[in-house]
This record gives C-alpha cells, structure tokens and sequence, in this order.
C-alpha cells in the first residue's frame, strides 16, 4: 500500500462538490487515513506549488489556491499515486470533458486552470505535499 495526497480546490468547494467527490474516492477503494479542511497562506500555496514557480500561470494559481478554504485527505491504496490521478483525469478540466467524461476533474472542475483537485505525482512529492499540509508527523 501507498500514500498520496489530494486536495479538494476552491471551485469544487464552493460548488458544493466536496461530498460527491469524497464518495468517489471511497467507491474507488481508497481508505482516508486523514482529513481536513483549511485555508492555505499565501505563502504555503507558493511553497506547495514551488515547482511551477517561474511559469506564467504561478502567481494567479496561488492566489487561487490561498483565497478560499480547501479540503486536504491523505488516500491509501495499492499504487495510490497512479490510481488517484487515473481517477481526476486530464488536468485541464475542459478537456476531460471531452477524453474522460466520468473522470473527477471532467465532472467537477472549471477549466484548466480551477480544475477541482490536486494530486501527488511521484512518491517524492507525495511526502514533501503530506508533510507540508499535514505536518511532518503524518509522514510514512
Ligand atoms: P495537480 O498538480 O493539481 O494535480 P497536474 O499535476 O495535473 O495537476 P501540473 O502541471 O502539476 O498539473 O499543474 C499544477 C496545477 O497548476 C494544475 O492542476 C492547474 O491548477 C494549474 N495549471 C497547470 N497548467 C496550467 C496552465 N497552463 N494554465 C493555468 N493553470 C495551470
Ligand atoms: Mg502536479
């Protein structure tokens, strides 16, 4: 068993979204080892997407990020990091629409931008992204 993380992002929280999708992540075998609400600083967002900082889209996406309440979970299942993004699909939302009409981020997402959730994409990133919302504690 595996470890990731996923974020519930403002666009489906405010849509209400946050029950349907969390009904999904059950139906799909994940156990919920840890959950929470909170709203990220600005400065926690910039640190969590520190990868992309430098792209044109950093600043608006951690704005985004830090301006309205998120929900964090920490899944567990068999190749979890892989499972997890299988089910949120592509990660531009308009365009799950059109490739994978039942995937998270086509039912529940706005754009490519606000795209309903975040996934870990390796291992590394898994610990660093657990470790940052959850405290280092949390970590496996
Ligand atoms: P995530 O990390 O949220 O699971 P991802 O790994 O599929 O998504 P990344 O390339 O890591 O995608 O981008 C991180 C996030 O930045 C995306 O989920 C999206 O919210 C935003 N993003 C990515 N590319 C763009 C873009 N071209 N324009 C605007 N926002 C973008
Ligand atoms: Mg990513």
């Amino acid at each position: 068993l595996s470890r990731t993380l996923a974020l519930i992002k403002p666009d489906a929280m405010k849509a209400n979204h946050k029950d349907e999708i969390i009904s999904k992540i059950k139906e799909n075998g994940f156990t919920i080892v840890q959950e929470q609400q909170l709203l990220l600083s600005k400065e926690k967002a910039s640190m969590f997407y520190k990868e992309h900082d430098g792209k044109p889209f950093y600043q608006d996406l951690t704005n985004w990020m830090s301006s309205a309440p998120i929900y964090a979970l920490i899944l567990e299942k068999q190749d979890a990091i892989q499972s997890w993004r299988d089910l949120m699909g592509p990660t531009d939302s308009n365009k799950a629409r059109d490739t994978e009409p039942n995937s998270i981020r086509a039912l529940f997402g706005t754009d490519g931008s606000q795209n309903a959730t975040h996934g870990s994409d390796s291992q590394t990133s898994a610990d660093r992204e657990i470790a940052l919302i959850f405290g280092e504690e949390s970590s496996v």
